[in-house]
């Protein structure tokens, strides 16, 4: 049985025309590809900024950074990150970010613990449900922090769009979901000795930052939604269109939207 991925998850919720192109038809479906790194492109914008933010953490030393003045700090997490005119506002935001969470850490904690709170209890992880009655579910979190108060972990997802302006509720809605399915996985396959029940998200090129705990709902909904996806795929359908403005950036908009309409019209006379 082909796994379900986190994007196919997610594009089902936005057009299941999308899903089905994708999911059953897309050869590119289980290939790996190149990430796109041209710093002029959006893509290849998003993934610099995922690299760099990824890389910054090992080059960190916390006994250093426990001796800086907050100032200094922020000039310490910035020369570890890298330098690309096309996101250095990004990258300027993050490094004051992640000072801050720093800062907060040390005030909260003390030095013996702000290691803990700041350095990400994982990066780039790669997530799987496996099942021998249903598809496996895939996904990869960006990072996963540790809450101590909360006693808790939290997903942390880096977003870099303008689309994904976090003062957004439709945003948030899909941001849970995306964050609440591999928070799901991981729960379920019991990956860390304390649960996974808060998600944040940090857009650099909003400057903004937004973390919250899931909800009993969305994670209710979310079983709800996957169990929908199990019905679609058993049944093969039925895949409706969903036509709205993000058709003009769908992979599948010339196949999808070819000859559809035609003979669809009448004309009340
Ligand atoms: S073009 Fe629009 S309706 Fe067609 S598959 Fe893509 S998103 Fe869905």
């Amino acid at each position: 049985m082909k796994s379900i991925r986190k994007t196919a998850f997610m594009m089902l919720k936005n057009c299941a025309k999308q899903f089905e192109y994708f999911y059953f038809k897309d050869p590119d479906y289980d290939h790996f590809n190149e990430p796109v790194t041209d710093p002029k492109s959006p893509q290849g914008k998003g993934t610099l900024f995922h690299n760099g933010a990824e890389e910054l953490f090992p080059q960190c030393d916390v006994k250093e950074m426990i001796s800086l003045e907050r100032e200094d700090l922020v000039k310490y997490l910035r020369k570890r990150l890298p330098d690309i005119r096309q996101i250095n506002p990004w990258l300027d935001y993050f490094a004051d970010f992640e000072a801050r969470r720093f800062c907060f850490g040390l005030d909260a904690y003390g030095k013996d613990e702000v290691a803990k709170v700041f350095m990400p209890v994982a990066r780039e992880k790669y997530c799987k449900l496996e099942s021998k009655t249903e598809p496996a579910r895939t996904g990869h979190v960006d990072r996963i922090d540790w809450l101590p108060n909360e006693k808790a972990l939290c997903i942390v997802e880096y977003k870099t769009g303008k689309y994904y302006n976090l003062e957004k509720p439709w945003i948030l809605t899909n941001l849970r979901s995306e964050c609440g399915w591999y928070a799901a996985i991981l729960n379920k396959i019991k990956e860390y000795d304390i649960p996974i029940t808060w998600w944040a998200c940090i857009n650099p090129m909003m400057q903004q930052y937004h973390v919250e705990k899931f909800h009993t709902m969305s994670l209710k909904a979310l079983d709800k939604q996957w169990a929908g996806v199990l019905k679609l795929i058993k049944n093969k359908g039925p895949f409706e269109r969903n036509i709205t403005p993000l058709c003009g950036h769908c992979k599948y908009a010339n196949e999808c939207l070819y000859n559809y309409g035609e003979g669809d019209f009448r004309i009340d006379r």
